[in-house]
């Protein structure tokens, strides 16, 4: 079952497929332009690589102790993970199938050329546009209704591990996923490759904010006190105050698995 989910996840776990490798229906078949060989992502190994991989040594080197609870989190978080991915995938191919031909700017690098500027402006864009978008829905979910129905879902993980990333509500994850995501293909032509790796990056960069050891926007903080750090990258925040802040939140929140070593620091201080 665990091989099974972790096979599922690594199909599901990435942006970067191209649906032609496994949609084999003759009647079926998808636009390449926007998803074939980008990354060259051609297996199943090269999508354990790109993602499940990346999870699973965040799982395996976290230093949280593998209780009985912690490990039963994981599971949870992977199922509803696979859950929530099936949706995406969907989506993801029928944005790359049917929407994406519609896009005034598809196909735009065909006749044009792509290069340093054109990366660097696609960059800034998608990252102010994936911020905005992440921060006002993220906002929205937090209301009393869409906490009920949607968002509490993924909060119900305090202490969250990699795979929390994806264990949202399918609606959630598609608004904050798939849609979020090609969003932005609409504002400035992306080159298909850079819109594919700033998808894996966001998704790897997830993983790790949900892990804990490199979470630069603070999003274990927003796990733990709800009411702050609701951008992914930490820049709506910061414009609009809702950042972490020490004085509203005085008792700094630390993870358990780091507990037992502040305190033996805390204990080395007073000893000397
Ligand atoms: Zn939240
Ligand atoms: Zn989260």
């Amino acid at each position: 079952m665990m091989k099974l989910l972790l096979l599922m996840t690594s199909i599901m776990n990435s942006y970067c497929f191209n649906p032609n490798d496994y949609v084999t229906i003759p009647f079926l078949r998808f636009p390449d332009s926007l998803s074939y060989n980008v990354l060259e992502i051609n297996s199943i190994f090269e999508y354990l690589i790109a993602s499940v991989y990346i999870g699973q040594i965040l799982v395996w080197s976290h230093p949280a102790p593998k209780t009985p609870d912690r490990i039963a989190q994981t599971k949870e978080e992977m199922r509803r993970g696979v859950k929530a991915l099936f949706y995406v995938i969907l989506l993801t191919t029928g944005i790359i199938w049917k929407i994406q031909p519609l896009n005034p700017y598809y196909g735009y690098y065909e006749t044009h050329e792509f290069g340093f500027k054109e990366f660097f402006v696609s960059l800034i864009i998608y990252m102010v546009t994936f911020d905005v978008w992440f921060y006002t829905s993220h906002i929205i979910g937090h209301m009393p209704f869409f906490w009920k129905h949607f968002h509490g879902e993924h909060h119900e993980f305090v202490e969250p591990g990699a795979y929390a990333q994806d264990a949202v509500h399918p609606v959630e994850a598609l608004i904050q996923g798939p849609i979020g995501h090609f969003l932005p293909t609409f504002i400035y032509p992306f080159h298909p490759v850079c819109h594919h790796i700033f998808g894996l990056l966001t998704s790897v960069y997830a993983q790790f904010a949900h892990d804990g050891r490199w979470d630069p926007a603070g999003h274990t903080l927003h796990h733990y006190y709800y009411s702050c750090n609701f951008s992914i990258w930490g820049l709506c925040d910061f414009i609009f105050g809702t950042g972490y802040n020490q004085q509203k939140y005085p008792i700094p929140y630390i993870p358990t698995w780091l507990r037992s070593k502040v305190n033996s620091k805390n204990q080395d201080k007073k000893i000397m």
